[in-house]
């Protein structure tokens, strides 16, 4: 049995990378923080393609919980490990800095950010142990290019693209390998409030992306055929990039 976890899989890009890694044959822990209706829908979609997943419920950005939920997890399976980890679990929370709360800032920060370290840093060891890894983070167009109105979000997705190219090059020895999708607008909860019919006009593709094409996108950098891809960020966006 094969094991990923995906953070943030109730919903959004984070049901359809189960589901996608499901259709690849690995057992998804599903991560996620509210949402339990949602996250049952997720397992039961990850079920539908013949295999087999579990919710694992708790905040990324409480580390203690984290590093409760995953020890509680490594514990229960001695002789298996996490080889594929998507750290995708992420938040908005837009406003001109001018006017940003803490609580906006550190909120952001926390999920995007803080939360990739309390979640990867316990599952690295195994992984560099067993030599075969894939750390995939999903960050943003925004932390690429930076968009006002979203200075936390840029910088929480700024800091995760850093870091995914720092940690590239401590672990690509062992064959473990670290990346980062960068979509842009793609159709989810996150993105409901925002004016498709204006915004589609500035996409040269003319639409925003579904999650199932992100999802396939993390399953190819998931997959072996990918195996000397590491420390890129890779965008997909129909063509938006700056
Ligand atoms: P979404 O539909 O809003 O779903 C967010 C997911 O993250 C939910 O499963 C939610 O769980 C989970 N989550 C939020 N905070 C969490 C926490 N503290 N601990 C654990 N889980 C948490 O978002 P999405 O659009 O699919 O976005 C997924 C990722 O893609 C995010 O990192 C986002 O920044 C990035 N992204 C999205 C777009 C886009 O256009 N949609 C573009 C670029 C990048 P609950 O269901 O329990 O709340």
């Amino acid at each position: 049995m094969k094991y990923a976890l995906v953070t943030g899989g109730s919903r959004g890009i984070g049901r359809a990378i189960c589901i996608q890694l499901a259709g690849m044959g690995y057992h998804v822990l599903i991560n996620y923080r509210h949402n339990d209706a949602e996250a049952l829908v997720t397992l039961q979609a990850v079920r539908e393609k013949g295999s087999d997943g579990e919710l694992m419920k708790c905040d990324v950005t409480d580390q203690a919980q984290v590093s409760a939920v995953l020890s509680g997890w490594m514990q229960s399976h001695p002789d298996q490990y996490i080889e594929v980890v998507v750290n995708n679990a992420g938040i908005r929370k837009d406003n001109l800095l001018l006017w940003m709360t803490d609580e906006e800032w550190t909120g952001v920060l926390n999920t995007g950010l803080n939360g990739f370290f309390h979640v990867t840093q316990p599952l690295l060891k195994n992984m560099l142990v067993k030599r075969f890894g894939r750390i995939i983070n999903i960050v943003s167009l925004s932390g690429i290019k930076g968009l006002p109105g979203q200075t936390n979000y840029s910088a929480a997705k700024g800091g995760l693209i850093a870091a995914t190219k720092a940690l590239a090059q401590e672990t690509a020895k062992k064959q473990v390998t670290v990346n980062a999708v960068a979509p842009g607008f793609i159709r989810t909860d996150m993105t409901e409030q925002l004016n498709e019919n204006e915004l589609k006009k500035l996409i040269p593709a003319g639409r925003f992306g579904e999650p199932e094409e992100v999802a396939a996108l993390v399953g190819f950098l998931a997959s072996p055929a990918a195996s000397y891809i590491t420390g890129e960020v890779i965008s997909i966006n129909g063509g938006l990039y700056t």
